[in-house]
């Protein structure tokens, strides 16, 4: 039987998505009837992240029974964090972090630090609250030793210098949702960044940042749904679920000219390698 798209591979990796934000309606309002449709639509693993210290316990709950690895389910790892937008003026330190991380009960399975970042979108300039909470998440990450994950709109030149200016080439990370131009691209791949593509790379109005998915080495991309925001077309305006991660993929692969297959390889692989877990077999 002819099809347009190769068929779904079996060993997608989103990079970064916030489960207990989901919209279950589609799934009977389980939760556990959500992963096994992701399982079976080829998504094996995911990385969770949570964004306010008040939601961190509960979320981490919510996934336990997926952080461990099993035949037939996929795994979840987690990230903690609190994200640039999240609660204005909230203070948090790098020893808050680093403890919190260090207490929990599910400690192997947290694999990286974030989101963090700066966000100038609606307050159209920098805040030095933002600032604080970001240099904090990237010393909670370097002496953790784990990945940053970092956010950055309307700030991408800031962004950029206090992650060098911070050192958090010691920690290494991913520029999330990554929508900046390929000179900042080039910035952050030279402090030994990952950058990790969602549905907006399947936006009609994204060309630009098309060229710069075919420009990126094959060795840093990751792949990620960000859900449930940012539903890759044709589910654009629609809950953004893991699941989608395809439709990114698949676009990913036509602008690179490789198959479905070989972008979800490289893409696990990378981000296997990039939360230093092991590399699936
Ligand atoms: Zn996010």
């Amino acid at each position: 039987m002819f099809t347009t798209h190769d068929p779904i591979p079996m060993n997608l990796f989103d990079s970064h998505c916030h489960l207990d934000k989901l919209d279950l309606a589609p799934f009977g309002e389980s939760f556990d009837v959500f992963m096994a449709a992701a399982f079976t639509a080829g998504v094996r693993r995911m990385l969770c992240v949570a964004i306010h210290p008040e939601r961190w316990q509960a979320m981490a709950e919510l996934v336990s029974p997926y952080v461990i690895a099993s035949g037939n389910r996929p795994q979840v790892w987690l990230s903690f964090g609190i994200h640039p937008t999240e609660a204005p003026e909230y203070a948090l330190d790098a020893e808050a972090i680093v403890a919190f991380v260090q207490a929990s009960q599910y400690r192997t399975h947290i694999a990286a630090i974030g989101e963090t970042g700066l966000d100038y979108f609606r307050s159209g300039e920098a805040e030095h609250w933002q600032h604080e909470r970001f240099r904090a998440h990237i010393a909670a990450a370097i002496e953790l030793k784990k990945p940053v994950i970092i956010h950055t709109r309307a700030a991408a030149k800031d962004t950029m210098d206090v992650l060098k200016s911070e050192n958090a080439r010691d920690c290494g990370g991913v520029m999330h949702c990554f929508v900046e131009d390929w000179d900042t691209a080039k910035k952050a791949l030279d402090l030994g960044f990952y950058l990790s593509f969602s549905g907006i790379l399947t936006y009609k109005t994204a060309a630009d940042l098309r060229e710069t998915a075919k420009k990126a080495p094959q060795d840093r991309i990751l792949l990620e749904t960000d859900a449930p925001y940012l539903a890759p077309v044709p589910h654009r305006g629609k809950p953004n679920t893991p699941i989608f991660v395809r439709h990114t993929a698949q676009v990913l692969a036509d602008v690179r000219g490789e198959s479905l297959d070989v972008v979800a390889e490289y893409s696990t692989a990378n981000t296997c390698r990039w939360l230093n877990l092991p590399l699936p077999a």
